[in-house]
């Protein structure tokens, strides 16, 4: 028959046991409500995605967002983008872009970037390699890393690249569900902010010169004359009109007019800051919204932008060369105007539309300043 152990010895074991429990639970508890902490904080980041309004403010959040909310040293984000789409998209806003794109880097090279990052389908979690990391990050970090590939459904758009000074922040064989799920999200939304903000470029630009059209110049003019107005700012118009376009067509046929219509745009583009609105106002018709430039200022522009285009001819496709000259009329917003914004903008247009036309009076080719027209009467 097996003895029992005494009684005492037996209590002492179930206390000893019970401690243990107790601990062992207080350590699951302490896990428990770590990991719910964890999920917490990612599921407040992915709400935080899911919710940017537009691409500027999602890249805003997967950069800047990033690091504050899970106190990393440094994230960037790789986009591929190797037709340009993202950039272009992003350069039509460019004021508003400008801070995040420091951390944005757009890869036209697919490959080579590629090539860089350690894998291509699960997030990779790891110490701090000089070698690999620092063209990555644009510096030294040391610490840990986290590299995200960001999938979509025809193919991987990027990478998501977080930065720790900590080593033990991101090691290998650390669980990366959480963050495979973050980074899924993140590709979904990209990949619906780039759709949406095409969409919407696409109805405020001229799908042949890809220049602003007269619609969004209607929009933006009430709002630039609202804020010429308000801060006493200068604003000026130049309306742009090619000459004799319709012998253009005649002679070299109505595509080769195309071209000569895009590289026009693209000659006006250049000679513009970002803040300026250059728009197609009608067939070869352009409109040029100047903030913050007085009359000066925007008639030695349109001179420089007369002259630019006649001394240099528009090589076509099939090697031929068009000579091309514009008439510009040029008008300003008068400081002391206060007229509703809506009457001020109209008036500044047709003053520079005015203008166009005494140019083409006097033998084209050349720059009208309107004569004070736009003075309220
Ligand atoms: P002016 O010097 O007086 O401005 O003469 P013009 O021939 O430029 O002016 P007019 O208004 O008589 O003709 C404008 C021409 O521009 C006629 C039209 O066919 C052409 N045009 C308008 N839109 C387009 C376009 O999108 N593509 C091409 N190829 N031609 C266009
Ligand atoms: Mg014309
Ligand atoms: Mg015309």
């Amino acid at each position: 028959m097996k003895r029992q152990p005494p009684a005492d010895t037996a209590d002492q074991d179930l206390r000893r046991e019970n401690a243990l429990l107790r601990g062992l639970l207080q350590t699951l508890g302490r896990d428990a409500a770590y990991n719910q902490q964890v999920m917490t904080r990612f599921q407040d980041r992915e709400l935080a995605l899911l919710s940017a309004g537009d691409l500027v403010r999602l890249l805003e959040r997967l950069t800047d967002g990033m690091r504050a909310s899970f106190a990393l040293d440094s994230v960037k984000l790789f986009l591929f983008d190797p037709f340009n789409v993202v950039h272009d998209l992003l350069a039509a806003n460019a004021d508003a872009t400008r801070n995040v794109m420091r951390d944005v880097v757009l890869c036209v090279d697919v490959q080579a970037t590629r090539a860089r990052f350690n894998d291509l389908h699960d997030p990779w979690l790891g110490p701090w390699d000089g070698v690999r990391h620092q063209a990555l990050f644009g510096r030294r970090l040391g610490g840990s890393v986290a590299l995200l590939p960001l999938r979509q459904p025809d193919g991987l758009a990027g990478f998501l690249c977080l930065g720790s000074r900590d080593p033990a922040r991101f090691t290998t064989g650390q669980a990366t569900d959480f963050l495979a799920h973050m980074a899924g999200i993140a590709a979904v939304c990209l990949e619906n902010a780039v759709n949406r903000e095409r969409l919407r470029l696409a109805g405020l630009t001229d799908s042949l010169t890809g220049l602003y059209n007269r619609r969004h110049l209607q929009h933006r003019l009430e709002q630039e004359v609202t804020r010429a107005q308000r801060y006493t700012q200068a604003l000026s118009c130049l309306f742009v009109d090619a000459d004799h376009f319709k012998q253009i067509n005649d002679r070299f046929g109505h595509a080769a007019g195309d071209q000569v219509l895009v590289a026009l745009a693209q000659r006006l583009r250049t000679r513009l800051r970002t803040s300026d609105l250059p728009t197609r106002y009608g067939g070869e018709e352009f409109a040029i919204l100047l903030p913050q430039t007085d009359v000066d200022n925007a008639y030695s522009l349109a001179g420089e932008i007369c002259r630019g285009v006649a001394a240099e001819p528009v090589s076509l496709e099939n090697g031929d060369t068009v000579a091309l000259t514009v008439s510009i009329g040029v008008a300003a917003l008068p400081a002391t105007d206060q007229r509703p914004a809506r009457v001020a903008g109209e008036a500044l247009l047709q003053a520079a539309d005015g203008a166009v036309y005494q140019a083409k009076r006097e033998g084209r080719n050349r720059v009208v300043c309107a004569v004070n027209p736009v003075q309220p009467q």
